[in-house]
């Protein structure tokens, strides 16, 4: 298994429901326990959230209550959004790894091409 890139947990989080706090369109991956509290980055830890609550909840902690429910929600959330995250990664390297070919081709018309146009190199 592909390590899942930080960015493609972060999406699969927002993609995976409305704001835990008010329900408005997520837009970030909160992280429930803040990274400077020692709170990992790790689906079980990121719950999404709209910009406004994510950011108004900055590195404070919040209630017990809250902090318990949306840990909860995050661990049901968990096997989903890592599948996830695993999909959009997978897309990605098979996107990069497209590029990279085409990238390869480019390469070896510009190294061939000059002898091709001089009639040097048949059938490459
Ligand atoms: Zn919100």
């Amino acid at each position: 298994m592909l390590a899942i890139e930080k960015q493609n947990l972060h999406r699969a989080v927002v993609l995976s429901g409305p704001c835990f706090y008010c329900g408005a369109k997520a837009k970030h991956a909160d992280h429930i326990d803040a990274k400077v509290n020692g709170g990992g980055c790790k689906a079980e830890n990121l719950i999404p959230a709209c910009a406004s609550c994510n950011c108004s909840k900055n590195s404070r902690p919040i209630d017990e209550q809250t902090r318990k429910a949306a840990k909860i929600q995050a661990f049901i959330n968990a096997p989903d959004i890592v599948e996830v995250a695993e999909y959009l990664n997978a897309k990605h390297v098979a996107k990069r790894k497209s590029e990279a070919g085409k990238d390869m081709a480019r390469l070896i018309d510009f190294i061939y091409k000059p002898l091709r146009d001089r009639g040097l190199l048949v059938g490459i």
